[in-house]
């Protein structure tokens, strides 16, 4: 059985006081072991959410880190130094990483196989464009990004990833895929790994829905049959939104 996994994605948002009376908000709230909950927070509000998360059910995650371990890398941040403050999950080729900051296929790999070596548990993204979509590309797409996101990782690693499909045009949008849609992808990206990992681990491997979710469509979501959790941007800045998100 793989366990729902509902993440936050806070992006550029929060002080440490807004991030603490978030989770001081939240955390009576989400008590289920039934669900994996966590925030994923800029830097600078890690050691205060782990620190203020401590005996609650709610995990912290980073939404980026270098794949070297450490050295001349101005502005980086090593799995070391989030292991250090007690992070567990990281967000690795978010879409936005891409487009701005110069991710690629190949830096993906390389910290998503430097984050399984530490034991941090990285959330792959992948995803496609508008344009992409329209021109049919999004599964041929979707492939590639998943197959070189995994090369190199065992298959007793693989089932450690947790992979967030995020259509980028249904990110920030408020248009999501359809819950048929998504799913119809995220099958489709059980099937890419059954192709290198087999059926068993493939059947492992969590893959959550990105783009737009929110309290009014989670369930939904949720209920299709390869959908095993969400990443959210904007609906998981407040409290009472995020409730609902994990208690879908
Ligand atoms: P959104 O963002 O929920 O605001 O669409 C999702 C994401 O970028 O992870």
């Amino acid at each position: 059985m793989r366990k729902p996994i509902i993440a936050g994605n806070w992006k550029m948002h929060k002080t440490v006081a807004e991030a603490v009376a978030f989770i001081d908000a939240v955390k009576t709230e989400i008590v289920s072991s039934d669900v994996e909950a966590l925030v994923c927070a800029p830097f600078t509000l890690l050691p205060s959410l782990v620190e203020a998360t401590k005996g609650t059910a709610i995990k912290v995650g980073a939404q980026n880190m270098h794949f070297e371990d450490k050295g001349a890398f101005t502005g980086e941040v090593s799995a070391d130094m989030l292991l250090d403050i007690g992070v567990t999950h990281v967000i690795i080729g978010h879409s936005e990483r891409r487009q701005y900051f110069a991710e690629t296929d190949e830096t993906v790999n390389k910290k998503t196989i430097k984050a399984l070596q530490k034991g941090l548990t990285p959330i792959v993204c992948c995803g496609e464009t508008l344009e992409q979509r329209e021109a049919g590309e999004t599964k041929a797409l979707v492939k590639v990004q998943i197959e070189k996101a995994f090369a190199g990782i065992s298959a007793a690693d693989a089932p450690k990833v947790v992979i967030a499909y995020e259509p980028i045009w249904a990110i920030g949008t408020g248009k999501t895929a359809s819950s048929q849609d998504a799913n119809d992808v995220i099958a489709y990206i059980r099937q890419v790994l059954e192709g290198i990992y087999g059926d068993e681990t493939s059947e492992e491997v969590r893959i959550q829905y990105g783009g737009s979710v929110k309290p009014s469509n989670v369930e939904e979501i949720m209920n299709e049959s390869d959908i095993d959790g969400a990443l959210v941007g904007g609906a998981s800045l407040e409290p009472s939104d995020f409730i609902q998100l994990v208690n879908f």
